[in-house]
């Protein structure tokens, strides 16, 4: 029988915060498109910066992927990949017809770069569970850490992870990614991260091969710590990527795909 070719959907994989993961990419067929060009990006340099959103893949194509799915056993889809899915303006119809045909939980992992756009929270409300990058904490950091195209700026980023939080009733994780040039910046964002009040707080260091070296255990245990201690009696989770947290036994149902999006693994 002729092997499937899947673009648009990779996976599934094991995640630390979702189990098992089935991934869409809802804007990049080729290459990376993405608001930001973080340092330790593990799919490279982003080749298309942009924060304009469009229509970059039709509904109908995904969902041609997602009717052809051999039976997989997953926790999530998760919108992702190589590139930020909030800026696919059909988004919140791509969330909307996987909803009427599949069981599974939806999850939206963005890096809150254009969230301030009330359209993008309305897109994000309609999934189960929503990742937030948060990994700066000022207009310098964000600049050094995530490299973001004109016109991005940390406190529309801050403002609208505010209003979402108030919008948005089911689960919500901020995520920070620590390397060397944010991890003095671990108290003020934990004393930020608070103020949205988030259900979880993913502490994450780059473990997949990319231009930067991730942090020790050492060093993730410390500021994990940091963060427990200020979120003390909010309610709030604090989670590390050197957490032992089991991950589940999952086989993607195309390699290259997946290594595209996510990186090769560890
Ligand atoms: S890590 Fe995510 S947000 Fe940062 S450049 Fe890569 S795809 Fe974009």
């Amino acid at each position: 029988m002729k092997k499937r070719k899947w673009k648009y959907i990779y996976g599934p994989v094991p995640s630390w915060r979702l189990g098992s993961s089935l991934g869409i990419d809802p804007i990049s067929g080729k290459g990376k498109i993405c608001s930001f060009d973080c340092v330790y990006c593990q799919v490279g340099r982003t080749k298309k910066m942009t924060a304009r959103r469009k229509n970059y893949v039709s509904v109908a194509n995904i969902m041609n992927e997602i009717n052809s799915l051999p039976k997989v056993s997953i926790d999530y889809i998760t919108f992702a990949g190589a590139g930020e899915p909030t800026l696919a303006k059909n988004l919140d119809k791509m969330i909307i017809a996987i909803r009427n045909i599949r069981k599974e939980k939806i999850a939206v992992i963005t890096n809150s770069s254009i969230i301030h756009l009330k359209e993008v929270r309305n897109a994000l409300c309609l999934s189960d569970f929503v990742l937030l990058k948060m990994d700066a904490c000022s207009e310098s950091s964000l600049k050094e850490i995530n490299r973001p195209v004109y016109g991005i700026k940390i406190k529309n980023i801050i403002n609208g992870l505010i209003k979402f939080r108030a919008e948005f009733s089911k689960k919500l994780a901020i995520q920070v990614m620590f390397v060397d040039k944010n991890k003095d910046l671990a108290k003020d964002l934990a004393v930020l991260i608070k103020t949205v009040k988030p259900d979880e707080i993913q502490i994450n260091t780059p473990l997949r091969p990319c231009a930067v070296t991730p942090l020790t255990k050492a060093d993730i245990v410390k500021i994990k710590n940091e963060f427990v201690r200020i979120c003390a009696h909010s309610g709030i989770k604090v989670i590390s990527v050197y957490d032992s947290i089991e991950k589940k036994e999952v086989k993607p149902i195309s390699s290259p795909q997946t290594i595209r999006r996510r990186g090769k693994p560890i």
